[in-house]
Formats: structure tokens, sequence, C-alpha cells
């Protein structure tokens, strides 16, 4: 049965508004409201460490996701600039930071995440920033103008994107990261060098394996050196931290709800609470094949982690808020889509299909020195996933493949002759 009774939704970011949206989609009269914590309307992340900081665009209007008359027309009510600060369960109902009250019969969580920090002294000088939002983008591209000396933190998505968008503008970094490689949490080591390898053709540096002791500042409080564990201190003027986030789960640990890393839900995005759903960055949900439809209650607290996995990505954000709204529409179906991630950086466009991590085999095909390749990684028995850089068609081709479990092994996909896309094709008939 679909929700009658008020849905609130608090977040801001896409997550919330595609609950948003497909509610109404989705036939749900109900009345809604979105909450907006950062107090403007819901905008896209992705381009903000890309074109926003790079190109010449740069208005809030390139990233907003849907105009204020889109609200006005579905009748979702928008709440931009007083944040939820509590959630009443037992009242079914949602505090706001002026004291206004929310009555709900279904609350949706898309509260996102923040960028950690580093613990280390300095953290707190003039000119080291992070990137998460886009007060913080304006204030990295503002910086950009009259830096000489970046150095960026974690050779990660952020990091490399920051460090491509910044040699696009002459700026090209150093970056500092702890992992001998780059965006070892993400991408396999043949895809990674070759991302690293168009950095350095654009004059980044890195310095791989060496941990941040330390920022140094002048007599004014602004950075100007960033010190490693080998002694080396970094010439820096600026310096941009990007070495991963931590979920909002303050507003969910206070209201009683298992967290874990994450609010942790079921295969249908429903926390602890049944009335409560969490969506996006900021939850964690069951990673088993068959859409882990256990109830919460009987997943054993040790096992969480390992059947759950917690993701940022567009489409996370999206999938996981039209499944909560189909949900609340009174068609809950288990959540199972194939996770994908992608990032661009100088020429290359690499978009992932499934979780590689924890790969034990890689398959390449395609033409790698071209830059026009696939990454196929294996791991116990079965493919996990497949990057593909500058290989859109390709990796449609893993999106079919994972989604139905064909059986590809590596010593089939390393077999003279095999074709991604022929094989795809095969296994969406079977
Ligand atoms: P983000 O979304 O912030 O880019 P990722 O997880 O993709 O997050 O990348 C973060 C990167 O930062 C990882 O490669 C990680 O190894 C690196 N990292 C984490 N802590 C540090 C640190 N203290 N110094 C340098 N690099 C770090």
């Amino acid at each position: 049965m679909s929700a009658s009774g008020p849905v609130v939704v608090v977040g801001g970011g896409q997550a919330a508004c595609t609950v948003a949206a497909a509610l109404r989609e989705g036939g749900c009269r109900a009345p809604v409201t979105l909450v907006a914590g950062e107090g403007v309307l819901p905008y896209q992340r992705p381009p903000l460490s890309k074109d926003f900081l790079g190109g010449s665009g740069g208005g809030f209007e390139d990233v907003v996701l849907r105009t204020r008359s889109f609200y006005d027309e579905q009748g979702i009510d928008v709440i931009a600039g007083d944040p939820a600060v509590a959630v009443d369960r037992a009242g079914r109902g949602v505090v706001l930071g002026s004291g206004r009250r929310l009555p709900y019969e279904r609350l949706v969580l898309a509260l996102g995440a923040r960028p950690r920090t580093l613990d280390v002294p300095g953290a707190g000088l003039d000119g080291v920033l992070t990137l998460r939002t886009v007060a913080d983008a304006r204030e990295v591209r503002r910086r950009l103008e009259p830096c000489r000396r970046l150095v960026v933190v974690g050779a990660g998505f952020i990091g490399l994107e920051v460090a491509a968008a910044a040699a696009k503008r002459g700026v090209p970094a150093m970056v500092v990261e702890t992992q001998p490689r780059a965006m070892a949490r993400a991408l396999s080591e043949t895809s990674a060098a070759h991302l690293v390898a168009e950095h350095r053709a654009h004059d980044t540096q890195f310095r791989f394996g060496r941990r941040v002791t330390g920022f140094l500042g002048d007599l004014r409080g602004r950075v100007r050196g960033v010190a490693l564990d080998d002694g080396v201190v970094l010439p820096a003027d600026l310096v941009v931290v990007g070495v991963g986030v931590r979920p909002h789960t303050a507003l969910a640990e206070d209201a009683g709800l298992v967290t874990d890393d994450g609010i942790v839900v079921d295969a249908y995005l429903r926390t602890s609470d049944p009335a409560i759903s969490a969506v996006g960055d900021c939850a964690r949900h069951p990673s088993a094949p068959d859409g882990g439809t256990e109830r919460l209650e009987s997943v054993r607290p040790e096992s969480v982690r390992l059947e759950s996995v917690r993701l940022e990505s567009v489409q996370n954000a999206t999938d996981t808020a039209r499944a909560v709204a189909a949900d609340i529409c009174g068609n809950p179906v288990p959540y199972r889509a194939v996770p994908r991630f992608w990032t661009t950086q100088h020429t290359a466009s690499v978009q992932i299909a499934g979780l590689t991590a924890g790969y034990e085999e890689t398959v390449v095909t395609g033409a790698l020195a071209a830059g026009r390749f696939s990454v196929l990684c294996f791991g116990g028995g079965r493919l996990l996933g497949v990057e593909s850089v500058n290989r859109p068609a390709d990796h449609m081709a893993a999106r079919r493949l994972l989604a139905t479990d064909a059986g590809l092994t590596a010593r089939e996909a390393s077999a003279e002759g095999f074709d991604l896309m022929a094989r795809s094709r095969t296994a969406a008939m079977v």
C-alpha cells in the first residue's frame, strides 16, 4: 500500500532529490517534504572536481539538478537552510534546527557524507581544503588562480580529478598517497598505472607510500609546506585533501538506529525501524548476490560488514533512491543493482561496473597502449567487475554480463578471439 501520510526526505543531494521525484513518478500523492541541509537546492557533485574546477563554467545553474519550479509543480515542499537535528521515532516526527517539527509516516535519510580530514598538526591552516560541496569547489577554484605550488593529498577519485583539473589550469600538482599506487581502493593496477602515466605526461608528480605528518604555515597562518614521514617538506601554497569520506550517521545514531560505518539497511533499504529508510552514500546495504533478503533482525552483528557495502556513486544514490520510492509507493523489490562508478581524468574516461576490490586475476582486452581498453577483474572464480577506459560499449556489455551472472571465467576471457560484447549478448539471452 502506498503511503498516504507525510513523507519526509532529509538530505539535499542527488539521492534525496531522486527519492522525491520518483515518489511523484510512482504515483505517490502523500505530502512530500525535502529537508535540504546545505541550504541550497540539490545539485550534482561529480562535476565539482572536474569541469567546474578545470573548465570555464562554474555557476550553480550548471550543477543544480532541478529548479524551484519543478518542486513547486510536483507539490514537493523544499526546506533549505533549516537542517534536521533530531528524529523522534516514538512520535514519528523530524525536529529541525529552528524547532519546527515535521510529522512523518515514512522518513528517508539521504544524509550523504563529509570529507575525512587529517589529524595532524597544521590541518587547520588557511589553504588546507577539502572538496565536497559547491562552496568548497568555488573556494578551490578561487585559490587555484594565484596558486604556484599545489599539493594534493590522496590519489583516489577526488585527488586525481583535482590534479587533472589543476593541470588544465596550468597548476600541476604534487600528489601524496599513503598506498604504493594510485586508486588502490577502486581500480586495478593496470587501469591505475594508465591514469598515473597520463597525469605524469601533464607534469603532475607523485609521492607514493608516503604519509603526511603535518602542515607548516607562515606567521599569518597560511599553509606553506607539507611535511612527509621521510622528512621531506613539500612547498605548498594550496593543499587539497582527498582522503575519503565519513558517512553522516549522527542523526540515525542519536535516534537509536543500527549503524556501522553507515546506516545499516536491509535489502529494501529499510533501517532497523521499518518506517525509516536510508539511501545513497550514508547507507550500508546488503551486498549478497541474492539481494540479501534476510530482515535486519536476523543478521548477526558480526556478519553485517561482510555481507554489506556502503557505496559512493551517483548510480548508487539514484538507484537506492528509486528503490525506496517504489517501496513507499507500495511496490517493494529487493535492491540488487550492479554498482557503477566513473571518473574522467585528462583524456581517460573510466567506467567501472561491479566491485573489483580484492581481485585475484585480470584479463585486459582492447588496445592498452592506445588508451582504449577494458580490464576484467576476477576473484573467487567469478567476474567481479570490469573497468573500461574510453570503451563505453565494453562498459555496457560488462553491465549486462554482471547483471546476469554469466559464469564468465578468466580462462575463457583470455582465450584467442574472445569478444566481450558478443559474450554479453549470449549471456543476456540465457
Ligand atoms: P575520495 O572520494 O576522497 O577520493 P578515495 O577512497 O577514492 O576517496 O581516495 C582516497 C585516497 O586517499 C586513497 O587512495 C587512500 O589510500 C588515500 N589516503 C588515505 N589517507 C591518506 C593520508 N593520510 N595521506 C595520503 N593519502 C591518503
